[in-house]
């Protein structure tokens, strides 16, 4: 199918050539013909699906006819409110929207919080038909009769879930009592909770269901994997992941602001390009930062949950879960930065003893057993395996595995210094072997090695040689991790 099969004018669609895209995404295919028609929509969709150019052409395509290059702010009222949880969401769908609408004389603005008002002020007096908002500061703008959304034809709520996660029900339930009772609504979410079906009961009249997914499912290009790593040694494990893949970029999560800034100084401190997004920033911080990380500047990019709502980065390869998120659905959220569009993208999530309650609950919503893999010198605490996982220690398994080689030093947690020529620190057979600080082997080849998994599963330093271990689902080579790292996604 082509954008031009699909009803849309032409100065939307030579928009929407000029972004570079050939062809309709699937929820873009079923959301534009059904918003065309005036109808309201319940979208099922994830960010990375193309979503927001699947509200936005049809919006566009429908407010065109009351486009006027008249100066009068009068004839520009408010026709559009699309409603967004977080800043960033809210600047990248005011982004898209100027990108699709450069050829229509439609103005749009985007108000949200933590900035000064008197600008949003200035530009909504100058007349604009579409207003993208976080609702906090739109009901400010309401409360100083700064805006008026009387003449507010069509509603999206983006992200509606995270909305209700953010606690913004009760503050869209306000909004929508502002609004006149004739208008379009369309109400997206990557999940449908029946908190979300009673709102959109509230807000939509006979809505089209649309899904391009299954419902709480994560998109197919992505693969899942989990390191079990004790906590403490979860910031070792990351440098070390990330010394071996110095192309890619990676967001990796975080549970708290403090644990964001703590990290990225910690990477920082070890030679690696890395900026923290958290909501305690200031709106210019985060923008500066998100710029740093899509220009390639910063590397490594750590978030919270909140911060990273909505992120758009094009081809991102990796995210990290440094920590677990504690609802299974926010899992589900992050890693949708990656594998985005079709693309090829991988969640890797660190997970502690405490954690595996967290695991348990994610396994079960994406309704997927993820692959587990001991990164040799970076294991879990001793009790990870205890219910049902348990690891043999001791003689050989009946598999007539090789003898395990000499486990690496597991590393101290602040024992990262900064990378360069490796240290020969140890000898071992008469070889000189070239070992890192944090007990990488940079000698060692990322070939699939039973034998390295055999030395992760020695569990600890004291491994002696000769001890092997049974299989387990956690054992798989470990050049699955390694040798996916650094390699460009296709
Ligand atoms: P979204 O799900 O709206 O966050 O969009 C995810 C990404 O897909 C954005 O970077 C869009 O620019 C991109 N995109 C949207 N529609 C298309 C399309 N038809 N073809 C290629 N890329 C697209």
């Amino acid at each position: 199918m082509k954008f031009a099969d699909l009803g849309l004018i032409p100065e939307v669609q030579r928009a929407v050539a000029e972004a570079g895209y050939t062809e309709p995404t699937p929820i873009q295919q079923q959301a534009i013909p059904i918003i065309l028609q005036g109808n309201d929509v319940m979208g099922g969709a994830q960010t990375g699906t193309g979503k927001t150019a699947g509200f936005t052409l049809p919006l566009l395509n429908r407010l065109a006819p009351l486009a006027t290059s008249s100066t009068s702010p009068a004839r520009h009222p408010v026709r559009a409110l699309i409603l967004a949880p977080t800043r960033e969401l809210a600047m990248q769908v005011h982004e898209a929207v100027q990108t699709y609408s450069k050829y229509l004389p439609l103005r749009a603005t985007c108000i949200y919080g933590g900035v000064d008002m008197n600008a949003q002020i200035q530009e909504l007096r100058r007349g604009i038909e579409i207003v993208i908002a976080t609702p906090g500061r739109l009901l400010d703008h309401v409360q100083q009769k700064t805006i008026n959304l009387g003449q507010v034809d069509m509603l999206v709520l983006d992200e509606a879930d995270r909305m209700l996660d953010m606690g913004f029900i009760p503050d869209i339930r306000r909004i929508l009592a502002l609004l006149p009772a004739k208008r379009q609504s369309l109400l997206f979410s990557a999940t449908f909770s029946d908190e979300i079906k009673k709102l959109a009961d509230q807000m939509l009249k006979n809505p089209q269901l649309i899904e391009v997914a299954r419902r709480n499912m994560v998109s197919e290009t992505i693969t899942h994997r989990v390191h079990p790593v004790a906590s403490g040694l979860k910031r070792n494990l990351l440098a070390h992941l990330l010394r071996h893949q110095p192309d890619d970029q990676v967001l990796v999560f975080v549970d708290t602001k403090f644990a964001c800034s703590r990290l990225a100084n910690f990477l920082e401190r070890h030679a690696i390009a890395a900026d923290s997004i958290h909501g305690d920033k200031s709106q210019q911080q985060r923008t500066e930062t998100l710029e740093a990380f899509k220009s390639g500047k910063v590397r490594v990019l750590v978030a919270t949950d909140v911060a990273a709502r909505g992120l758009d980065i094009d081809d991102l390869p990796y995210v990290i879960n440094f920590e677990l998120p504690h609802t299974a659905e926010d899992y589900i959220h992050r890693i949708g930065r990656t594998g985005r569009a079709g693309r090829l993208g991988n969640a890797v999530s660190f997970v502690c003893s405490e954690e595996k309650g967290r695991l348990a609950e994610i396994e079960k919503l994406v309704k997927l057993q993820i692959p587990q893999e001991v990164v040799p010198g970076y294991d879990p605490e001793p009790d990870f395996f205890d219910a049902g996982h348990k690891r043999k220690r001791g003689g050989r398994s009946s598999g007539g595995d090789a003898p395990a080689p000499q486990a690496p030093r597991p590393p101290k947690s602040d024992d990262i210094r900064r990378p360069g020529r490796p240290q020969e620190s140890r000898r071992s057979g008469g070889r000189k072997s070239t070992v890192a600080p944090d007990g990488f082997d940079f000698n060692r080849p990322y070939e699939p090695s039973s034998a390295a998994i055999l030395a992760s599963e020695g569990a600890d330093a004291s491994a002696k040689a000769g001890e092997t271990s049974s299989p387990s689902r956690h054992k798989r080579p470990i050049a699955f991790l390694l040798g996916g790292l650094g390699r460009k996604q296709a």
